[in-house]
């Protein structure tokens, strides 16, 4: 079983990815969608604002207008155009967010920290959060009958409060939760670089006793990924693997070891 996530950022394919797996139907995908989100915000007249935390991880400000957005642009429009895609390639592809079928529980942030201006500020109406539990019976009764569960965020509370949890997060602990055999990161980059802006300084291995290391060359959202890595191999997964989406035969690249691969 794997567990691959697609990115949503500009130069992602995610057409690439969805191609080759097609022939497969022993994966569960999981997608974010943060260009779809900013573009739908900017054509509602609600621009997206980011928070960036003390520690340097940048993560979309969602009040409740903008998890109306986030939800409208994820599970409404690219989680059904994916699945529509799949189902054009010949895959029995299925769509949940994190509420069809208590997916992803989990809890909502009290108050995030943000930097604004060299202070430190609590932002209170944010409704990010993390994901607890995974219905993982609901994604065996999926699988077992020949389709493929396309997941996307946002994840709930138990009060049926929505909540926007990072999608590279959500795959691993949906990898976690499936007892996935690897789980694929795609991005718009070729892996876990030590200069972001130069391919050629790709990190090709990475030890679970080396993450600590390399979390210093990350900024951003692929500190995000680092920190899926980080849970993923945790909670049992024996390898991660970031890698580009943007190549032909993304997967079969990645599941031989291009890209970062994390043990
Ligand atoms: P996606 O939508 O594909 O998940 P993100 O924008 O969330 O993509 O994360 C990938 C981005 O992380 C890269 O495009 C790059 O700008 C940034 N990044 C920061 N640090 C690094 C690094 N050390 N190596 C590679 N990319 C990095």
């Amino acid at each position: 079983m794997l567990v691959v996530k697609v990115g949503g950022a500009n130069g992602n394919d995610v057409d690439n990815v969805l191609i080759d797996l097609a022939p497969r139907k022993d994966y569960v995908l999981v997608h974010g969608g943060s260009k779809e989100v900013d573009s739908l915000a900017e054509a509602l007249g609600r621009p997206p604002k980011f928070l960036t935390s003390p520690s340097g991880v940048v993560s979309r400000y969602t009040d409740e207008r903008t998890m109306e957005v986030f939800t409208m642009a994820l599970p409404g429009k690219l989680n059904t155009e994916i699945v529509a895609r799949l189902q054009s390639l010949g895959t029995k592809a299925i769509g949940l967010s994190g509420a069809d079928g208590g997916l992803l529980v989990g809890r909502r942030k009290q108050a995030v920290r943000a930097m604004d201006n060299g202070r430190v500020l609590l932002v209170k109406d944010d409704h990010s959060g993390t994901v607890d539990s995974v219905n993982a019976e609901l994604l065996q009764v999926l699988l077992g009958a020949g389709y493929v569960p396309v997941i996307s965020p946002p994840a709930m509370t138990a009060q049926g409060e929505l909540i926007n949890a990072d999608a590279d997060r959500v795959a691993a602990m949906v990898a976690v939760a499936v007892k996935a055999e690897a789980l694929l990161l795609f991005t718009n980059v070729p892996g876990l670089l030590r200069e972001p802006s130069d391919p050629s300084t790709l990190i090709p291995e990475v030890p679970r006793e080396k993450l600590v290391q390399v979390m210093d060359f990350a900024y951003g959202r692929m500190k995000k990924k680092l920190f899926a890595a980080k849970e993923a191999l945790e909670g049992g997964v024996p390898k991660v693997v970031i890698a580009s989406s943007a190549v032909t035969d993304p997967v079969e690249r990645a599941l031989s070891g291009q890209g970062t691969v994390f043990t």
